[in-house]
């Protein structure tokens, strides 16, 4: 019998098989929907009077249009993370795919075997700006209801060196802080440090002030209550207290715990210079928990514009922000 492939409208409804079967053509057909789903529409004057231009009679790029309105020239990937790409498109939505699936994340070496990458630097690349377009819109609203607040530390395990190694709280890793809202989004990143004043402030900017805090018993909290509506409620983990009715915060453990399981076993080493990335990458995938890998790909390829990220500002920002 002759095997027929299976003919898919949209990535949400791909696995990451059909996502590896697909033709550049069907790439940039599956890419200019999601990016245009009312018609194609100009990136540079967002004019909607455009043409494709074939490639018959001239030479030209795959994808071109021309915008009769302002006369400039574009395909799919102008303004955003995939612009200047040297990567073909049906990579890219392997990527995307991958990076969509996998709970613990895809190591940039790893993506570079299942793509054929011919560079490290051009997967760690891709990778980076996959998370780019993963990045919560900063206006995406606040955290409302019940929301669980936590902070971890992440930066490499302590050498084996037989010596005991303080954990946690006073290490020189770096400190992570975490907002779950119940049944809800996540709100992830790396603090300067864990004062009061540092993670109050971090609360105020990412919850609704209707909402009920919870969290353990550190004291950098105490007080928070004052500003919310719905009150503080501690859990006391160093009297082996972890679940009291509905009070725990056990859902931004779980975070967490996915997190560190990426930063341990698939990146190995994270620099505290991309760990709000990662955070990134790991919340968008919290946030979209609920869809299927594929419309999960779609949803990260959909927030693709806007977030151009080139190899030397990605360098450059990475030294400012170190230093
Ligand atoms: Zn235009």
């Amino acid at each position: 019998m002759r095997y027929t492939p299976p003919e898919f409208e949209t990535l949400s409804q791909m696995s990451a098989i059909d996502v590896g079967r697909l033709t550049e053509e069907q790439a940039r057909k599956i890419l200019e929907d999601i990016r245009w789903p009312g018609g194609v529409e100009c990136p540079h004057c967002k004019g909607r009077d455009v043409v494709r231009i074939n490639g018959k009679a001239e030479k030209v790029r795959d994808g071109l249009f021309r915008c009769k309105g302002c006369r400039k020239q574009f395909t799919v990937t102008v303004g955003t993370v995939m612009e200047h790409t040297h990567i073909t498109l049906r990579q890219w939505l392997q990527a995307f795919h991958s990076m969509c699936s996998h709970k613990k994340g895809v190591s940039s070496l790893q993506l570079q075997r299942n793509l054929g990458l011919r560079s490290y630097r051009s997967a760690w690349h891709l990778t980076h700006r996959i998370r780019a377009a993963m990045r919560e819109d900063p206006f995406a609203g606040l955290l409302k209801g019940t929301v669980e607040v936590d902070e971890t530390y992440i930066g490499g395990r302590p050498p084996k060196d037989g010596k005991k190694h303080k954990r946690g709280r006073g290490t020189k890793k770096a400190p992570v802080l975490a907002m779950v809202e119940r049944g809800g989004k996540v709100v992830t990143r790396p603090v300067e440090n864990v004062t009061a004043r540092t993670l109050k402030a971090a609360i105020r900017e990412a919850v609704d002030r209707e909402s009920r805090i919870i969290t353990d018993e550190y004291v950098s909290y105490s007080g928070i209550g004052k500003e919310f509506k719905g009150g503080h409620e501690i859990v006391n983990h160093g009297l082996d207290e972890y679940v009291r009715g509905d009070v725990f915060t056990n859902t931004a453990e779980s975070f967490f715990s996915l997190l560190k399981r990426g930063v341990h076993g698939t990146f190995h080493h994270i620099s505290k210079k991309h760990l709000e990335k990662y955070c990134n990458e790991f919340s968008f995938r919290w946030d979209n928990r609920k869809v299927t890998d594929g419309e999960r790909a779609q949803a990260a390829v959909g927030s693709m514009g806007g977030k151009r990220l080139k190899l030397k500002d990605l360098l450059g920002w990475d030294k400012a922000k170190v230093n």
